[in-house]
């Protein structure tokens, strides 16, 4: 049981751990979120991990790694349930409009050099209904949940590092179009109208396109296209 795999990794992190070293949790009661939201995580049912990486990269490319990692969880969870995970801008993942994943990288660096990347990865494996909190139930799923069998976590925790590990060497090798390629597919962000917002603004319009920086590219009514690098989209819109 730990507060938060991204903590401790952190931790290993800073003490000079090897890149691919990896935390794992079988529960985890301070399970962290984008922008300080929390992570449900109870005992057993899910698969929390977090990975140290240190690419040779700057910071604005670390939200190519993250479009990456839900890239490499979407298909291990292909590969090992047969469900099909949609991507929705930038990172999480669905299963029937439902949220089955999160991810939360967590840099530390200097302007022009990532000294280290913590990928986080919180997967609602085994799942029942009610072992969500009630706000959670209508907008999270399980795989069990959404595929009616249980799903052996360790095989799933072996697919997803195998995944990764393939589209992370990919991207270092050959570059970012072949990720950026695969995430369009898997996205349900794309070519709808959605809700889009920064700390700061919102904004309503069509999901056009995301930009090699991970960017999402926002037409607006009155025709102009907006860029946003972060933030957050909402599918409800009518
Ligand atoms: P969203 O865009 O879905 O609001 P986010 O990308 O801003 O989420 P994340 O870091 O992915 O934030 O996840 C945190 C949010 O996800 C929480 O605020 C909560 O609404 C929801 N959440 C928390 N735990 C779970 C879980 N185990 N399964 C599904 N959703 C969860």
């Amino acid at each position: 049981t730990l507060v938060s795999t991204n903590d401790l990794a952190w931790a290993e992190a800073q003490e000079g751990c090897p890149e691919g070293t990896l935390v794992v949790a079988e529960e985890q009661t301070g399970g962290k979120g984008r922008l300080g939201r929390s992570w449900h995580s109870p005992y057993g049912q899910g698969l929390f991990f977090s990975l140290v990486l240190r690419p040779l990269v700057n910071p604005q490319e670390v939200a190519r790694v993250t479009m990456l990692a839900a890239v490499a969880i979407a298909s291990a969870i292909d590969k090992v349930t047969g469900l099909n995970a949609g991507i929705k801008w930038p990172n999480d993942l669905l299963v029937d409009g439902k949220k089955v994943s999160g991810i939360l990288a967590e840099m530390q660096g200097e302007q022009d050099r990532v000294n280290f990347l913590i990928m986080g990865v919180g997967i609602n494996v085994n799942h029942e209904l009610n072992d969500f909190p009630e706000e959670l139930q209508p907008v999270a799923t399980s795989l069990k949940l959404a595929g009616g069998r249980q799903v052996e976590r360790v095989r799933l925790l072996q697919a997803c590092l195998e995944s990764f590990e393939q589209w992370y060497f990919l991207w270092l090798e050959q570059g970012f179009a072949p990720v950026l390629a695969r995430w369009k597919e898997l996205s349900v962000t794309l070519n709808r109208a959605v809700r889009a917002s920064t700390l700061k603004k919102t904004w309503e319009g069509w999901a056009q396109d995301v930009d090699e920086d991970g960017a999402l590219l926002l037409r607006l009514p009155n025709g102009e296209l907006q860029r946003l690098a972060t933030g957050e989209v909402s599918l409800r819109v009518k």
